[in-house]
């Protein structure tokens, strides 16, 4: 394995990402990634590279053992630091240890002993998911086999906070600058993998038989019986259904807008195959859409490597919608980097929402702000928007096994550190996740979401 190569194009990616976040694109100095006594025509900030293989040795380190570092030795004396936790440093630079992390040279520029360029670049094109060969058994890179969860910093937005304190140093080379400054925000997503609880009436006779004579509960077994009628003969008013309508509720609640994510695949094992064009579903689409919910694709289980099924999917859901359709999100959150990406962009596909675990919690590309790709393999930029999702309903019940209210004290933490970093909370919540034994969990949701501070 070797480090890929930090090109004029992703360099410029980079500087462009964490100038974005801190909010400077205003803002003009000079800014070198190279050495710390490289000559500038006027005080600016100069990151100095970390050494050739850091990326291979970073992935090779024992788990547990970066450097971490307290906000106060990151952000200048006297600054109104946004967040006072202690910080990983993922890319020490190839430079003078005995100097400070971050320091002003006698002509006022900032050096940055820290190498925020490669951190960025690690973190958002997902490099190591290339590389690694760990894979779960729906070929999906696993949380415990990224860096930030075998370091320990999965729950923090590492290349926001990197952001936050370039802005602070900015801010004393530049004392008069005003940063650009984003509210939080929430983005409320909801893939619908079902229509009902039981698609077909042998699915509902087979959870019934096991009800009866595995679990022995006969109630159980009437109850099964009982959703997949009231499903059929009521099927508009069935809580699947009627789920989509309160999610938009919940999200004009709090002035903000839901996307759903539609399947419109073949039924397989993995993929429940309901009827996409089944009127009164269409219907309700229609309506959330022109309330300005948006609308998207939510690729089958096989889609993520299979560019002509994911277009065949985009092309009749956009039949059915009778518009064109530029968001998306696999099924199963499958995803192969840069591969899907690439198959996302080429379908027409502008914003991807993806990026998240399954299998836990946190900020699986550093970041919550939503970012163009950078194909680190292609070394381009794509013209598509990730929206990484932090927390999805199952990875806290199903995959963490937490109470509801672990997981609402998990969502209160991640939502507490988004905000720091003026990001974007990304959730995930199924329309098949707000009854029966998910109802304690869906009331955490929904109490997190209500008193949650806008
Ligand atoms: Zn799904």
């Amino acid at each position: 394995m070797t480090d890929p190569p930090l090109t004029t194009n992703a360099i410029a990616y980079a500087w462009e990402r964490l100038w974005d976040v801190a909010g400077a694109e205003k803002l003009n100095l000079p800014r070198i990634y190279g050495s710390a006594s490289s000559s500038l025509t006027e005080p600016g900030v100069i990151v100095v590279p970390a050494p050739a293989n850091a990326w291979t040795d970073l992935l090779n380190s024992p788990p547990h053992s970066l450097d971490w570092l307290p906000a106060e030795a990151l952000f200048p004396p006297g600054y109104p630091r946004p967040f006072d936790d202690r910080l990983p440093i993922l890319f020490w630079s190839d430079a003078d240890r005995t100097k400070p992390p971050i320091w002003v040279r006698e002509d006022g520029t900032v050096i940055f002993h820290i190498d925020l360029i490669a951190a960025t670049l690690f973190m958002l094109t997902r490099w190591e998911e290339i590389v690694r060969p760990e894979r779960d058994e729906h070929a999906r890179f696993p949380a415990s086999a990224s860096t930030a969860f075998r370091q320990g910093f999965l729950d923090q937005p590492i290349v926001d906070r990197y952001a936050m304190i370039l802005r602070a140093w900015l801010q004393k080379l530049r004392p008069n600058w005003k940063p650009r400054v984003r509210s939080f925000r929430l983005r409320l997503s909801h893939d619908i993998d079902h229509l009902q609880r039981f698609e077909t009436a042998s699915l509902a006779l087979r959870q019934a038989a096991r009800d009866l004579l595995r679990s022995g509960s006969p109630a159980a077994a009437l109850n099964d019986v009982y959703d997949f009628l009231y499903g059929r003969w009521r099927f508009s008013r069935n809580p699947f259904l009627t789920a989509l309508e309160m999610f938009a509720r919940q999200a004009e609640s709090l002035g903000a807008r839901a996307v759903f994510y539609v399947l419109a695949g073949a039924s397989t094992p993995f993929d429940p195959g309901y009827d996409p064009t089944n009127p009164t579903f269409v219907q309700r689409l229609q309506r959330l859409r022109s309330a300005g919910h948006v609308i998207g694709l939510h690729p089958s289980y096989a889609a993520f490597l299979d560019e002509n099924r994911y277009r065949a999917e985009k092309k009749r859901l956009e039949t059915i919608l009778q518009h064109d359709v530029h968001h998306a999100r696999q099924h199963y959150l499958r995803f192969r980097a840069p591969d899907t990406w690439r198959i996302a962009q080429r379908a027409g596909v502008s914003e991807d929402a993806t990026l998240g675990y399954p299998d836990h919690e946190g900020f699986r590309c550093g970041a919550s702000h939503p970012f163009p790709v950078f194909d680190i393999q292609a070394d381009q930029r794509l013209s598509l928007i990730e929206h990484p999702l932090h927390i999805m309903d199952g990875t806290l019940k199903e995959y963490r096994r937490l109470t509801p209210d672990e997981s609402r004290r998990r969502m209160e933490l991640l939502a507490r550190r988004v905000a720091e970093v003026e990001g974007e909370l990304h959730l995930l919540w199924h329309n098949h996740a707000v009854t029966g034994a998910w109802s304690p969990w869906f009331e955490a949701y929904s109490r997190f979401l209500s008193e949650i501070v806008l």
